[in-house]
């Protein structure tokens, strides 16, 4: 019999906001995801896109997961320390001609697209074969194969995308110098040695995307599930814009920004018994780990009641 390797789990936030319910959906399943299979869970800080980054929330973020019993594995790691590595490994792709650069506006790529896919505009295509001279300023891209990238989510089971076709070819660092999420994230999980990536399924189309880049540099592939999302009465994902306009006192981000985990174990179909609600968060979460059952998981998003978030 062959031993699986321990799982490490993780998730990985953006410091743009306190965690609200949405996310900590995602922070309680791949927690429960990992720790149910013996495995580690750890935090990383995705802070790239600095002008969305809003002072005082990876502290806060960090208040409130340990708050929520919700105890990461290892140092946690910020994306904006990895600059150079990321620097380098741009620097392969540029060297073995599997990026170009592309100095089209939205505005020519929306007008030049071959048709409309699930990550938006499709990219034509247009810079694909320019020479340009190294201070040109633009984004990088790298060239999308028509291959069909295939994967097994734990929750949706197999999934397939035509990247050149649903997706064109896509940024891996943006125009204003800022390496992309579709570039960081996937590194970062193979650098960090992440075997499962349990995150919204908003994201469910970004996968392909990952997985194709780390094949190209012959990283190691993590499995995924994808978490339906939670909405809020307008049938919108909850997101942390809501918030981001407050001022994050980091020190004590609490009661607020306490999202009701005994509603997100519904929400993730656990079926807590009702004497649960008795339990404070840490005893919830080991209720949680301990009865984990990724069959009950829910397939679709679903409204929660926003106002006791
Ligand atoms: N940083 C992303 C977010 O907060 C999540 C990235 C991921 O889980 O891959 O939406």
């Amino acid at each position: 019999m062959s031993e699986r390797t321990p799982t490490v789990g993780r998730f990985a936030p953006s410091p743009t906001g306190l965690l609200h319910f949405g996310s900590l959906v995602t922070a309680v399943a791949s927690y429960c995801f990992a720790k149910s299979e013996g495995g580690t869970w750890q935090i990383r800080m995705e802070d790239l896109d600095t002008p969305r980054n809003i002072p005082g929330a990876a502290e806060a973020i960090l208040h409130q997961l340990e708050y929520l019993g919700l105890h990461w594995d290892g140092a946690v790691v910020y994306q904006s320390s990895r600059l150079e590595f990321y620097a380098a490994t741009l620097k392969y792709l540029i060297d073995t001609e599997r990026v170009y650069r592309c100095i089209c506006t939205r505005r020519q790529i929306r007008a030049g697209a071959l048709h409309h896919g699930p990550a938006g505009p499709v990219y034509s295509g247009r810079c694909r074969f320019m020479r340009y001279s190294p201070e040109t300023r633009g984004s990088w891209r790298i060239f999308a194969e028509h291959t069909e990238v295939m994967f097994q989510d734990l929750l949706y089971g197999h999934l397939e995308q035509n990247l050149a076709h649903d997706v064109g070819d896509y940024i891996l660092k943006r125009a204003d110098d800022i390496f992309a999420y579709q570039f960081a994230t996937p590194l970062d999980d193979a650098a960090q040695g992440i075997t499962q990536v349990i995150r919204g399924a908003d994201l469910l189309d970004s996968t392909p995307r990952q997985i194709y880049l780390l094949r190209t540099l012959d990283k190691q592939v993590p499995e995924f599930g994808h978490i339906p999302l939670a909405l809020d009465q307008q049938g919108n994902k909850i997101s942390k814009s809501s918030q981001s306009l407050r001022r994050i006192d980091a020190q004590h981000p609490l009661p607020f920004g306490t999202p009701d985990l005994f509603k997100v174990l519904e929400f993730l179909g656990q079926d807590p018994p009702q004497e649960l609600r008795q339990y404070n968060p840490v005893e919830l979460v080991e209720w949680a780990v301990d009865n984990f059952t990724p069959a009950k998981l829910p397939l679709n998003n679903a409204v929660v009641n926003c106002h006791a978030l």
